[in-house]
């Protein structure tokens, strides 16, 4: 692939995304502590002032143009041999299931992944007489710094012995998946399944039976769900076919490639809370740490991404930190586009954690 358009402005994008009062905090008499400069991408707490590429939410700009502003131009990349990354971060409970649809159940379609499946196939409807396309699943969760199958057949049933086998990630003989590079800098996720998809309705099953998953499991392991990061991942394969019928003549039609093929992560990250030590206890302690090491090695590689300056001198990029790090190599930074949407509540309790986003996701910037 020729490096054209992605390198001219900063290949990280990040949103904010204020959800309103919830249920929970009227009852406990919240109020509401964060402003949004109407007009302005631009977010106040306290004495405190950022700015981002977007703000949804509050005062912001409609959540609804968030898909619009964001995301499609990633999908639009997929079709031009672009690997995307899109990260959900905030404290638990600040709607990063919620933004990203990981949460997925019974069709619903807020939420960005439901959003970019209907995207992607009202787009492959429109090629697929000039190209012939090729799609595949898989999701996963990281915990822990282990990686764990959310797609894997016998997963479900697992769940009825995962009260007996707390804190086991892999069923016993099941090799642990790994993540492998290849020479040319492609990551693979070896020993994880891959769906291969050919319906809306089959790559939704995947996600809904990911979700359901990843649910069960956190009712059995204390909340696993705050705690890990879960990442659905869809690939594109396009074989164009010799001398196309020019489609709508946009420039991508006359691309010479005859095969591309490009990935888009959707991240639900842990819990940011999870970024500080959560105790000094054995587990726990362990949980803390290894979290705080995926959230930390990924501010660190968004940080350095972000530095034109810093990219420039070429400066290393500690991709290798962390699992959660390692996985996103080839899509995040060079030729990808990524955008990180901050998720946050207004609610005065959560105020210090609030604050403690915005300050990650400016790292970003
Ligand atoms: P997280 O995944 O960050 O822990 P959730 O997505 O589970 O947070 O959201 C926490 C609660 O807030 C849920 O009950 C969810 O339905 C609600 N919520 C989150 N975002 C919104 C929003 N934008 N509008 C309305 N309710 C929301
Ligand atoms: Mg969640």
């Amino acid at each position: 692939m020729e490096a054209a358009a992605a390198s001219e402005d900063c290949c990280v994008k990040v949103a904010v995304h204020v959800r309103p009062l919830i249920g929970d905090e009227k009852l406990q008499g919240c109020k509401d502590c964060v402003t949004v400069i109407p007009g302005k991408p631009q977010v106040q707490i306290g004495i405190h002032s950022f700015t981002f590429d977007h703000v949804y939410g509050s005062t912001g700009s409609p959540p609804s143009s968030m898909f619009e502003e964001c995301i499609v131009p990633l999908v639009d990349g997929l079709f031009q041999g672009y690997n995307a990354t899109v990260l959900a971060y905030g404290q638990t409970g600040s709607g990063k299931t919620y933004t990203m649809g990981t949460g997925f159940k019974d069709g619903c379609q807020t939420g960005i992944i439901p959003q970019v499946m209907n995207a992607l196939f009202s787009k492959i409807e429109s090629l697929k007489h000039q190209i012939e396309f090729q799609l595949h699943v898989s999701f996963i969760e990281i915990l822990k710094e282990e990686v764990r199958d959310l797609l894997d057949p016998t997963s479900l049933n697992k769940s009825d012995t995962a009260s007996m086998n707390v804190g086991k990630v892999n069923i016993p003989g099941k090799p642990p998946i790994q993540i492998r590079e290849s020479s040319n800098g492609v990551i693979t996720l070896a020993g994880s399944t891959e769906v291969s998809v050919i319906t809306l309705k089959e790559m939704a099953a995947c996600l809904e039976q990911g979700s359901l998953s990843r649910a069960t499991g956190s009712t059995n392991m204390n909340n696993q769900s705050s705690r890990s990061h879960a990442i659905f991942t869809i690939t594109l394969e396009q074989m164009r076919k010799l001398n196309p019928i020019s489609g709508d003549g946009s420039p991508n039609d006359i691309l010479n490639e005859e095969y591309l093929c490009a990935k888009l992560h959707l991240v639900d990250l842990a819990g940011s809370e999870r970024a500080k030590r959560t105790g000094s206890d054995g587990m726990r302690f362990k949980e803390g740490v290894h979290i705080n090491k995926g959230l930390l090695a990924l501010g660190n590689v968004i940080s350095a991404l972000g530095d034109e300056k810093k990219r420039k001198e070429g400066v290393h990029v500690p991709y290798r930190d962390s699992k959660l790090t390692r996985l996103l190599q080839d899509s995040l930074g060079g030729n990808s586009r990524t955008v990180m949407i901050a998720c946050i509540s207004p609610a005065d309790i959560n105020a210090e954690e609030t604050l403690n986003t915005l300050k990650y996701a400016n790292r970003a910037r």
